[in-house]
Parts: structure tokens; C-alpha cells; sequence
């Protein structure tokens, strides 16, 4: 079993990695995830002991971070309700620092007034949105403010200090220090008491304390007042950041509007069953998935697709929450609960993503448990050995007290995921849905793209281009495979129903077997009926007769007896030469295209699209096995493309599982490590465009962030470089990651 919990004040991102690694040592833990971006804690665990294993974390997350508040006592849980925790998260638990600060409510008890009363106005979501939006906002102006304050008081009492002399200048420094950072210390203190010598309290308590005492009042006192605005600053970088990324998901529908005995009832849309009846007014988001009983009108699919094409739908069609509808008004059949609809999968396939860590994300999440204990180390060192050979030990352990102000690798521990995830979030506005950070690294380093034809690189709409019967009538012979094939949901079996466009009676047709790679075989009229290619008229000993036509062959029999063939083409997207083009000037190598299709056909198609290789005539497992060879040979990543119909195992083989045409389609969604909305083999360079610069936006981060660290070590230790520039490397190189980080999700 696998449920997620809120969380309430986790505060810092290595707090959040410190708590998931204690946390992955309990007994019965499988998976446990402490996502501080989300605010989220996701635990997996052996159904009959997930609550003692729950209970066990709970006490775990208690013991190394205090602050921080698990909320299990169902009310919020996300299970069984997920869409109203989406609802919630981004506006609850907007308190986010790297470093062990909380500025949050029960710290700062002068701005209370935000509890202002708002009318829960029954089901309309949006003014209630708006509303926390406000009272937020101005929680954080209250916050931004205090902290401002008390750094000018701090200010203050520090000039005053240096305008002194004696116990009083003393006084006054101790006054402003404390008034700047009692919070630091209270907290240095309590979680010193439960053994974190590393914390980022501690630490930077200890520096600033340390500077005093060796009598740099001032510069005791300055750099906390200057620590503190910075940490203000970094919470509000995260803060914006986990803003704008949810508001560029922001698909999720506020109402839906019930139909029930002719009358409209607004209602939010996870109080609509399936089978319920809902209408969609122009200029209203879908808000469940369903088919259209009445209307026409035409949808705007951008949010989803990034297509801005709109798609008209009318009557019969189905309609996927989500999209806008632009024009006419639309009476729907609800055909699936609002948790399983579009929306809320996607938005949970986005949200969970972080679930796959990056291979970056984990070096980081290695390196910053030993870096602080190394930099802690190294002051130790630095304070200690000089001074034992020159004596000047007040000099040295002002050199040394830089060290901890720098000593937390906060500007990697968030900005790293964070990249990542407003990559995600870019990448999902253009309908490019990646599953994690670590599809994410993938796809920027595609080398080898296997395309599945069928619905891939062509569109998948098969028109009869030729009937060649022996010894029936045209008419028969397209019959009898329309009615072989009434079961199938194959491209090819839609086409044959298509051209034969009268109605077919199914219960003629029994026993359906369909045999992949090949084709069709059912009993019609009590007869045995094949229809397929070559390759199972050999299998079933058949003599048919070849065609020269371009196009797929569809051979008929009828108890064994050979009826003819009916000769079917499919056309190429528009948009697959430029794809493969794109493929090809982003640095992909190999472009091989696997069909199951007869080699003629295979070829041609991949010399008008210039694919470097083509492989036909493959049954299922073929494609697995060339998969696999392709594999030996790739440089960077193989990723398979397939439209998710019996590719699974393919899909599955490849280093990368491309689905394209999702929409509406769960399967592919379920399959795929990336699924791609809409059609358009486009997206696919797109896609790859995005991962490129997320990931060169990453290591970025990492060298700037490790270069500063390490200069203004370098220069602490010769004595060139203050504790406020270290205050500097430590957080202002933090909010500048964040800045960068942020730029991943603008493409
Ligand atoms: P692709 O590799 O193009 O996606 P498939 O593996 O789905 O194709 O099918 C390969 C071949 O098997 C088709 O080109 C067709 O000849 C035959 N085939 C598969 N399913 C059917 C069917 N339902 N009716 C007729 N032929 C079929
Ligand atoms: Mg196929």
C-alpha cells in the first residue's frame, strides 16, 4: 500500500533528505519519499502493517526534525481523495527554506489579522481559491516584514554598539543579536539536544556566538541580521518558484455543472458519479472525462496537448477533462470518477514524478551528507593546527568561523530537484509528460529512436485503396473481413469496417482469435474466416495470391479456402519529416523505424522520411529482440516509440518507453516512462529540447554553486574572505539556483 501525508513546517530541503534517509532504515519500510517541494510524505508499506510502520515513521520524522508535522489523522489524507490534496498543497504549506528556519505562524505572533472569515460559499472553488491566494499573500507580507524589523533593530542596536564602548556597547550588541536571531538559537539549542551537531542552527549559532566571543560584536551580530533577510529571501524564491509550477499545470477544473431532472446544479466535480449527466458552457473547462449526448462545439486541448489547434467534437464523440470548451454548449455522460479522469491523472503522474529521482539528484543527496560534516571538519582543523605552530589562535578561529556559514549545501539540495521538476512542469505544458527526473536525463542524451510504424510515424487511419477478389463479389469479400475483424480494435480492422460503412451483425461472428503480427481468425456464419497478411495464410497452409500494389495486404479465407485480398494504405503524419529531421540536428544517431508490416511498405515510408534504418515484417517478440540488439550498439539512450497498442513489451525493453497519442488512452499512459498527448512526432524533439536545457540548467547549478563554496573556503582560510561573504555564498548562491532552476520550465 502507498499513501501520501501532508506535511506541515518541513522547512528546509536537507532537513527533508536527512528525514527520508532515517526514515528508509525502519523495519517494513518499502519506499518512503520526503518530498519538501510538495510539502508531501509518500510511504509505501506491506498492507497489513502499514499503520505501525506509519506510526514508526511518524515517531522518526518527530526526532529529527521537530518542527516538521506529519498529518495522519485522516482528515487530510491524500488517499482516497488525491485531487482535493492537489487542491490543498500549494496553498497550505507555503513555508519552504533550505536551512532549518521557520518564519512561520507561532514565530512571529504580531501579524495575526490574516485569519480573516472567509464565506464558504458551498462548491464555488474559485473564490475560495482566490481567497487563500489573498490571505497568503499576505501572511508572507506580514513575515517579510517582521524579519525586516528586527533586522533593522539589529542594525540599530549595532551602531549604537559601535558608538559605545564598554559593557554597554557590549549590551547593545547582545540586544541587537539576540533580536535578529533568538529564533536561530532557540532552535541550535533544541535540536542540539537531540545530537544534530550538523544542523544549519547550530551551526550558524555557533559561528556567529563564536565571532563574539572572540570579540567581532559586530560582525557577530551583522551576519545573523544578514543570514536571516537571506533566508527570507530563499523562502520566497521556493515559494514563487512552487507558484508559477503549479499555475503552469493548472488544468484542474473548479466545478462541474450537474444536470438532474432538467435542473443545473454546480457541484465540485469529485462530487459527480460516473453515468451523471453534466453540461459544459462555452468558455468552461471539461472538468470530467465523458461522451457527448447533445451539442457540438469545438475544444481547446493547449493545457493538455500544447496543441492550439482546437478539436471540434459533437455527438458520440468523448471529450477529456481538461480542455476548454470554446463554443457551444455540451451535455455530457460522465464516464469515469474525477479521480480517474485526465486531470487528476495527469496531475498526479506529474506531482509523483519526483518519485524517480535523477542520477544527479542522488550524487547530490551523497555528497551533501558528508560535505558539511567535511567543511565542519576542515574549521576544526583550520582553527586548531596553525595556531598550535604561530600561536595566533584568535586569528585562526576567525578565519575558521567562516567555515560553518557555509557549511550547508542547501543551493544544491533545492535547486537540483527543483530543476528538475520546473523542467517536468515546462515539458507537461508543451503535452511532453515526463514520469521523473531520471526519464528526464535520459531523454536529453537520445541516441538511438525505434519508431513503431502503425499510429506512430503514420497516422494509423487506413483507407482501401484496391479490393481484389477470387470468385466472389467485391462486396463479399470486404464483408466478410469487416465482420472477422468486428471485435478488434487494430487500425487495420477500423479501416475495413469503415470502407464496408453498413451496419454488421456481431452475432454472426463467434470465436475471435486474434493473433498479433498476423492477423484474424473467427467463426462467421459457422464458417472459419482468416483475414491477415502472408505470413498467417503460410501458418494456416493457404495458397494466396500476391499483390503488386503499394500498400498492406489484407488476405480473406474461408475454410481454407482462399477469397482474395484487400489491398489498404496508411499515410504519413505531416509532421514526421520535420520530427525525424529535428531528431537528427539534436544529435539522435539512429532512427529505425520496426513494423510489423510487409517490407515494401516498410521502405518506402522510411525513404521519405529518411530514417536510417527499417526493419519490417517483425511479429511482437521480433521487435523485442531487435530492441534488444540496438541496445549493444547505442552510445546514449535507445528509446522506443509506440502508440501503446500490443507494444508493451517493447516499450517496456527500451531504455526509454516513448507512448505517443495519449490522450484518452490509459494504457499508454500506464506503460510509457514519457507519453507524449497528442499525435505529433514533434513533440518528441520538443521533449528533447526541454530535457537538454533542464539538465545543462542542473549542472549549472551544481559547478556555480560548488565553485563559489569552494572560493570563498579557499579565501576564509587565507584570511581574505568575511563571514558575510560566506553569509553571501550560502544563501544568495542559494536564491540565485533557485532563479536558474526556474528558467527550466520556460521553453
Ligand atoms: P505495426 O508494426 O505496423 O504497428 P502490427 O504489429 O500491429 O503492425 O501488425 C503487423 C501486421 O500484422 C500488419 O501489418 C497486418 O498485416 C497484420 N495484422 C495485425 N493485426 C491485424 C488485424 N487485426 N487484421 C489484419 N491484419 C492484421
Ligand atoms: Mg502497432
Amino acid at each position: 500500500m502507498k499513501k501520501s501525508w501532508p506535511l506541515e513546517d518541513l522547512d528546509c530541503a536537507n532537513c527533508a533528505a536527512k528525514m527520508e534517509d532515517a526514515m528508509a532504515k525502519l523495519p517494513g519500510v518499502t519506499k518512503v519519499r520526503v518530498d519538501f517541494f510538495h510539502q508531501t510524505l509518500t510511504l509505501e508499506a506491506p498492507d497489513e502493517i502499514y499503520n505501525e510502520v506509519l506510526a514508526q515513521v511518524v515517531a522518526c520524522g518527530k526526532k529529527v526534525e521537530p518542527d516538521c508535522r506529519i498529518i495522519t489523522d485522516g482528515s487530510k489524507s491524500k488517499a482516497g481523495e488525491h485531487h482535493q490534496h492537489h487542491h490543498d498543497h500549494e496553498h497550505e504549506h507555503e513555508d519552504g527554506c533550505c536551512c532549518g528556519h521557520d518564519h512561520h505562524h507561532h514565530d512571529n505572533d504580531d501579524d495575526d489579522d490574516h485569519d480573516h472569515d472567509h464565506c464558504h460559499c458551498g462548491h464555488d472553488h474559485k473564490h475560495h481559491h482566490v481567497h487563500e491566494h489573498v490571505e497568503e499573500h499576505d501572511e508572507e507580507e506580514g513575515e517579510g516584514k517582521v524579519i525586516l524589523i528586527r533586522a533593522a533593530a539589529a542594525v540599530a542596536m549595532l551602531i549604537g554598539g559601535s558608538l559605545t564602548s564598554g559593557w554597554l556597547s557590549i549590551v547593545l550588541f547582545i540586544i541587537g543579536y539576540l533580536v535578529a536571531g533568538y529564533d536561530v538559537v532557540l532552535r541550535a539549542l533544541r535540536n542540539i539536544s537531540h545530537g544534530q551537531i550538523f544542523d544549519e542552527n547550530f551551526l550558524m549559532a555557533v559561528a556567529s556566538i563564536g565571532a563574539m566571543c572572540i570579540g567581532e560584536f559586530a560582525e557577530g551580530v551583522a551576519v545573523m541580521a544578514f543570514y536571516q533577510v537571506g533566508e527570507w529571501f530563499q523562502d520566497r524564491a521556493v515559494d514563487k518558484s512552487r507558484t508559477s509550477i503549479s499555475a503552469l499545470m493548472d488544468i484542474r477544473p473548479e466545478f462541474a455543472i450537474l444536470v438532474k431532472d432538467g435542473k443545473e446544479t454546480k457541484v465540485s466535480p469529485d462530487e459527480v458519479n460516473v453515468g451523471d449527466t453534466i453540461r459544459i458552457h462555452p468558455g468552461e473547462r471539461v472538468p470530467l472525462d465523458g461522451v457527448v449526448l447533445s451539442g457540438a462545439s469545438s475544444l481547446n486541448t493547449t493545457a493538455l496537448t500544447g496543441e492550439s489547434l482546437p478539436r471540434d467534437v459533437g455527438e458520440g464523440d468523448s471529450v477529456i477533462s481538461g480542455c476548454v470548451n470554446l463554443s457551444g454548449l455540451l451535455t455530457v455522460r460522465v464516464t469515469s470518477s474525477y479521480g480517474e479522469s485526465a486531470v487528476s491523472r495527469i496531475l498526479d503522474l506529474v506531482e509523483s514524478s519526483g518519485e524517480n529521482k535523477a542520477k544527479t539528484e542522488r550524487f547530490i543527496t551523497r555528497f551533501a551528507r558528508v560535505y558539511t560534516p567535511a567543511v565542519c571538519g576542515a574549521a576544526l582543523l583550520l582553527a586548531v593546527i596553525p595556531s598550535l605552530i604561530d600561536g595566533n589562535w584568535v586569528q585562526w578561529l576567525h578565519r575558521a568561523l567562516t567555515f560553518p556559514v557555509i557549511s550547508c549545501p542547501c543551493a544544491l539540495v533545492i535547486s537540483v530537484p527543483l530543476t528538475f521538476f520546473s523542467g517536468i512542469g515546462g515539458a507537461s505544458k508543451q503535452g511532453v509528460l515526463v514520469k521523473g527526473a531520471n526519464y528526464m536525463e535520459l531523454l536529453a542524451k537520445l541516441d538511438t529512436v525505434v519508431f513503431d510504424k502503425t499510429g506512430t510515424l503514420t497516422k494509423g487511419v487506413f483507407t482501401v485503396t484496391a479490393i481484389h477478389p477470387e470468385k466472389v463479389s467485391e462486396d463479399t469479400l470486404l464483408e466478410m473481413a469487416a465482420l472477422a475483424e468486428v471485435y478488434s480494435d487494430h487500425p487495420i480492422s477500423k479501416s475495413l469496417k469503415t470502407a464496408w460503412n453498413k451496419a454488421l451483425d456481431s452475432s454472426r461472428v463467434s470465436q475471435v482469435e486474434e493473433v498479433a503480427g498476423h492477423g484474424i481468425k473467427a467463426t462467421v456464419d459457422g464458417h472459419t474466416v482468416y483475414a491477415g497478411n502472408d505470413k498467417l495464410m503460410a501458418r494456416m497452409n493457404i495458397q494466396w495470391k500476391p499483390c503488386e500494389k503499394q500498400g498492406t495486404i489484407v488476405h480473406v479465407a474461408q475454410d481454407g479456402v482462399y477469397m482474395g485480398h484487400i489491398v489498404i494504405s496508411d499515410v504519413v503524419k505531416e509532421t514526421a519529416p520535420a520530427a525525424i529531421k529535428d531528431l537528427k540536428e539534436l544529435g539522435a544517431r539512429r532512427l529505425v523505424m520496426l513494423t510489423g508490416d510487409r517490407k515494401a511498405v516498410g521502405e518506402d515510408i522510411a525513404a521519405r522520411l529518411s530514417l536510417t534504418e527499417v526493419h519490417a515484417e517483425l511479429l511482437p517478440q521480433d521487435k523485442v529482440s531487435w530492441v534488444e540488439k540496438l541496445l549493444e550498439t547505442a552510445e546514449g539512450t535507445l528509446a522506443f516509440v509506440g502508440d501503446g497498442i500490443n507494444d508493451a513489451p517493447v516499450l517496456a525493453r527500451a531504455d526509454l518507453g516513448i507512448a505517443m497519442g495519449a490522450l484518452g488512452s490509459d494504457a499508454a499512459i500506464e506503460a510509457a516512462d514519457v507519453v507524449l498527448m497528442d499525435d505529433d512526432p514533434q513533440k518528441l524533439a520538443v521533449g528533447m529540447r526541454i530535457a537538454r536545457k533542464t539538465t545543462k540548467i542542473a549542472y549549472q547549478n551544481i559547478v556555480f554553486a560548488l565553485a563559489v563554496k569552494a572560493v570563498v573556503l579557499l579565501l576564509g582560510a587565507l584570511g581574505i574572505a568575511n563571514m558575510w561573504l560566506a553569509v553571501f555564498a550560502d544563501v544568495g548562491v542559494c536564491v540565485l539556483a533557485i532563479l536558474n532552476a526556474t528558467r527550466a520550465m520556460r521553453n
